[in-house]
């Protein structure tokens, strides 16, 4: 057996790859892998709800269907929020375009949620968690929240999944 011959069968480890979950930014739900082969720029309004946009992001930061969603953009406006979320951190509509610390802050510090933001949005492949809590002005401020945080797209955004912390 040749030198070359040896080589050709070693077969390299294909880089990991992420396994991503397109998901709507107003009701949630989540769709696999059947949708995801849909061309860009095709399907991208919500089959279900019809006003969301569908984005993907990687499955662990998703914990299924109608979770509380704000998807914000890499210099820190709030770009949606679903429906779930909305009774945690206010209406989407008053929301929009908004810093995200007018609906949301860290206990850790809002330059440290900043920049675990940018770098979500950036296309940073981890998904951090944080905890937060609602900005004083929206309602129920004595909630505590955690937040998963992971980059989406298209175009690229940071995704933020928030759940009521456990009292
Ligand atoms: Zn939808």
């Amino acid at each position: 057996m040749t030198a070359i011959a040896q080589t050709a069968t070693v077969h390299p480890a294909p880089p990991p790859r992420v396994e991503r979950t397109r998901f709507c930014t107003r009701c949630g739900t989540t769709s696999g892998e059947a949708d995801s082969n849909v061309p860009f720029g095709f399907d991208r309004v919500c089959g279900r709800c019809g006003m969301g946009v569908m984005l993907s992001a990687p499955r662990g930061a998703l914990p299924g269907s109608g979770a509380a969603i704000m998807v914000v953009t890499r210099n820190g406006r709030i770009s949606a929020v679903s429906e779930a979320a909305e009774p945690l951190v206010g209406e989407e509509a008053g929301l929009l375009g908004m810093p995200v610390g007018s609906a949301i802050s860290s206990p850790d510090g809002d330059d440290r949620l900043a920049r675990q933001i940018a770098r979500a949005a950036g296309g940073g492949r981890e998904v951090a968690e944080t905890a937060l809590t609602p900005a004083p002005q929206t309602v129920g401020s004595l909630t505590r929240l955690t937040a998963r945080i992971a980059n989406c797209g298209p175009p690229r955004a940071a995704l933020l999944v928030l759940e009521r912390t456990a009292a």
